[in-house]
């Protein structure tokens, strides 16, 4: 009995261990999980300053003398009497005995005074603290780190976050038919495009390469291969191709070689069913199959869930959303699910998802540009246009 794609994402992730964590420089922790609540070291903003560039008046009047400038960064060097007032700047601190700043805006200047309304708007004054107190938490633990709590943490002082580090990952490519992108293919040859895809794919979702090789597809290079992973510390194994059961699909042996127990050699789903999964400790292995859009789609259903759950992060699941397909979809029942490399965008109705043309599971330009996955029951026949669909998200992954 083959597992569902759920069934196979949960196992996984049953499996999946929580990663150590590291300190490293605000420059490198976007997009990484923290570990321990940031708190503020100061009240924020640390002083009363004012939140326009006008004037900080002192009394209730509406003639008042300019005794004063205040700039951003600069401190007043007069405390304000009744009818004086304080050119001021934004986030410059507000004088003593100031009750409010007037926009520049709503007053007239008239040589060294201003005339001011009767009623202004609002004291335009931010109090020391009123975003947030010293010791409140800025940014909370187990927050996937953006670009807004990387400028929050950095307005802490927090300048080395503790985040979860990157999984190390070990990407070995089998296929005696591959030569490198650069080179013209001859005869039975084709060009290697899962490495570039493996390549990005980490950059994308932050992993981190340890090692790289290409491996022959003979039975010896393949038991080469699995001694030499001892001298390596890795979280992840990704093996291109020989997935399947073929004579030359060394995944399987390489891995049991290796001493990894084998957990699943397939999985319910379109494309990608030769899928190997296998654990050794802490450490995960997966036997994908070549085919380019296979590696695109198991990536985004299982291994980008995977970093998610190993990163400490409590959602892992893709967001998924409804739409309605732009065109006819001819489809075949067939007893797996479904997942279909699309572009959704918006229009006024709502979501529309077209699909990307996706004869072969081997035709990598075909779904450049897809956006997420089209995710189709099994046994699902033909689909018209304006059809409602279930459709997977992809931040950029595929
Ligand atoms: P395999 O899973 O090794 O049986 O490969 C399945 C299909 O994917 C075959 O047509 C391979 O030629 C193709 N393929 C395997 N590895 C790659 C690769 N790195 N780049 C492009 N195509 C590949
Ligand atoms: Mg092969």
């Amino acid at each position: 009995m083959m597992l569902s794609a759920a069934e196979t994402l949960a196992l996984i992730l049953s499996k999946a261990p929580l990663l150590p964590a590291e300190h490293v420089p605000l420059a490198d922790a976007l997009h990484r999980l923290l570990r321990e609540d940031a708190r503020a070291d100061l009240d924020m903003p640390p002083f009363d300053c004012s939140a326009v560039d006008g004037y900080a008046i002192a009394g209730g009047e509406t003639l008042f003398e300019i005794v004063d400038k205040i700039q951003a960064g600069s401190a007043a060097k007069v405390p304000l009497a009744p009818g004086q007032c304080a050119r001021i700047y934004t986030g410059a601190p507000i004088p003593a005995g100031a009750e409010r700043v007037l926009m520049q805006e709503e007053v007239r200047v008239e040589g060294g005074h201003i005339r001011a309304p009767i009623a202004g708007t609002g004291t335009n004054i931010r109090r020391r603290g009123e975003n947030c107190a010293r010791g409140d938490v800025v940014v909370a633990v187990g927050q996937c780190l953006n670009p807004s709590s990387l400028a929050a943490l950095a307005g802490c002082g927090i300048t080395e976050p503790l985040v979860t580090r990157l999984p190390r990952v070990v990407h070995l490519v089998t296929g005696d038919e591959l030569v490198d992108p650069a080179c013209k293919p001859q005869g039975a040859q084709i060009r290697d495009t899962n490495s570039t895809l493996i390549a990005a794919l980490l950059a994308a979702q932050g992993g981190q390469l340890v090692f790289y090789s290409r491996v022959p597809d003979r039975f010896e290079n393949a038991m080469e291969c699995a001694s030499h992973l001892e001298r390596i510390d890795f979280d992840i194994l990704l093996i291109s191709g020989g997935a399947s059961v073929g004579d030359h699909d060394y995944a399987k042996p390489m891995l049991e070689k290796a001493g990894f127990t084998i957990h699943l050699q397939q999985t319910n789903i379109r494309p990608g069913k030769p899928l190997v999964f296998a654990s050794r400790g802490r450490q995960f292995a997966f036997g994908l199959p070549g085919n380019p859009v296979s590696h695109s789609v198991i990536f985004q259903l299982f291994i980008v869930p995977l970093f998610f759950a190993m990163s400490g992060s409590a959602s892992v699941q893709t967001a998924a959303i409804r739409g309605r397909l732009e065109s006819d979809l001819p489809l075949r029942p067939i007893p797996r699910e479904t997942f279909w490399p699309s572009y959704a965008h918006w229009d006024e109705r709502g979501f529309v998802v077209r699909p990307l043309r996706f004869q072969s599971s081997g035709d990598a330009a075909g779904i450049a540009g897809a956006n997420g996955l089209m995710r189709l029951p099994p046994w699902q026949g033909p689909l018209k246009k304006d059809d409602s669909v279930n459709f997977l998200l992809s931040a950029g992954f595929l």
